[in-house]
């Protein structure tokens, strides 16, 4: 008789932007005449830049041609696609990458969930508080997760990351295996420094641990010290690997390309972590469209740069607006400088469920619980600079109003 893997049984309920989406739907079904401004979820609104459109239609016209056709490609990505990125996102930094460490994937969220094959069920796996449901959730389906009571995982440890400790994770006292870090962080926009981050490298190499460091939103970086990528410490290329993606620094939520990079040295009993996420993805992954390849590749040329580099600066502009306009209804804020999302305190120690209610019922602004995201994340709200201008300003004002 065939078995399920019940890991999945253990999961509750449903994924935290499905019961959002629930209780919108709801909301919307009884105030048909309100309109709803979403500062929730965490998807991009700016079109695709020229720049990579103009390649995306080159790459279509090519598959139309019998020497421009191309089918299965390697699982890797292209090399064209893989040595820009060793370039552009590396190089250019001081960082010597191989293009062959670079896996070229349909999204961090696929990476960040299917990493989790190549490690042992046993290994002791460390997440921040509140965190980015994808890496918990993943580690429980592989059983790596002991049982949920109370809100918390049983087997995971959390690192809290809290107003007292300015939201950013401290080195666990027990032992931990795999370490998840996000910098800039989703969701409470906060960055690292180099030191902090040199001393989760220390810390790694010591205890033999793996660090996964989801640098999804370097692309927001633009204070000139805090560094883009865990490879820009001395020793991270023993210890790290590392997630990115075009989804926010491109607008390619809905088009899918991102990259996983594991340096050939980073070895785990002996074992090169390259060799056997490469096994890996040659089984289970039959690479990413030419045509999306080719549009990524545009995202490094000269204009492509300069194009995304303003659709950033928009979205930025916009978290500076939710940053003051909060702030002047009185709110405590935190992020949105570095990155695109806001991080705030409700107002009169309310809960985050209870807050979230209140703006969508007397505001008509989605954001997103801040419990949603962990226990710790209880007594927040996140709100995402991804809309549009007008609808950040409007959203903006309807808080403010209703404060
Ligand atoms: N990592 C983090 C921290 C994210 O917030 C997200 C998306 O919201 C992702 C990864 C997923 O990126 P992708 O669109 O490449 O799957």
């Amino acid at each position: 008789m065939a078995k399920i893997n019940d890991n999945f049984l253990k999961l509750p309920g449903n994924y935290l932007f499905s019961t959002i989406a629930q209780k919108v739907a709801a909301h919307t079904a009884a105030h048909p005449e309100q309109k709803i401004i979403k500062m929730g979820i965490g998807d991009v609104t700016r079109p695709l830049v020229p720049a990579v459109i103009e390649q995306m239609h080159r790459a279509v016209d090519e598959m139309g041609t019998p020497e421009g056709f191309h089918g299965y490609g390697p699982e890797q990505g292209y090399e064209f696609l893989r040595q820009l990125i060793a370039d552009n996102d590396y190089k250019a930094r001081g960082v010597e990458i191989d293009a062959d460490e670079i896996f070229v994937s349909d999204g961090a969220k696929s990476d960040c969930g299917n990493i989790t094959d190549i490690f042992s069920v046993d290994n002791v796996v460390a997440v921040c508080d509140p965190v980015y449901p994808v890496y918990v959730d993943s580690n429980a389906m592989s059983g790596r997760a002991g049982e949920f009571a109370d809100g918390k995982w049983t087997k995971l440890v959390y690192m809290e990351c809290v107003e007292e400790n300015g939201f950013l994770p401290q080195i666990p006292k027990q032992k931990v295996d795999m370490i998840y870090l996000c910098f800039p962080n989703n969701p409470t926009g906060m960055t690292a420094t180099r030191e902090q981050l040199a001393s989760w490298v220390r810390y790694a190499k010591e205890q033999g641990a793996v660090i996964l460091f989801d640098s999804a939103y370097e692309a927001f970086i633009t204070d000139p010290d805090i560094p883009h990528s865990i490879f820009e410490i001395e020793g991270a290329k023993d210890c790290a690997i590392e997630f990115r993606s075009f989804s926010k620094t491109a607008g390619f939520t809905g088009t899918r390309c991102a990259y996983t990079v594991i340096p050939k040295s980073v070895t785990v009993e002996g074992t090169a972590l390259n060799a056997l996420w490469n096994r890996r993805q040659c089984t289970k992954f039959n690479g990413v469209p030419y045509v999306i390849q080719r549009a990524a590749a545009a995202v490094y040329s000269e204009e492509g740069k300069k194009q995304t580099r303003e659709t950033i600066s928009y979205y930025l502009e916009n978290a500076k607006i939710i940053r003051q306009g909060l702030q002047e209804a009185g709110l405590t804020v935190y992020g949105g400088v570095n990155a695109p999302y806001i991080w705030a305190k409700t107002p009169d120690g309310k809960g985050s469920w209870e807050f979230f209610e209140e703006l969508l019922q007397r505001a008509g602004v989605v954001t997103t619980p801040g419990a949603g995201f962990g226990p710790s994340g209880e007594g927040y709200i996140r709100l995402t600079a991804f809309s549009t201008r007008e609808a950040t300003q409007e959203a903006v004002e309807r808080v403010k109003q209703m404060l």
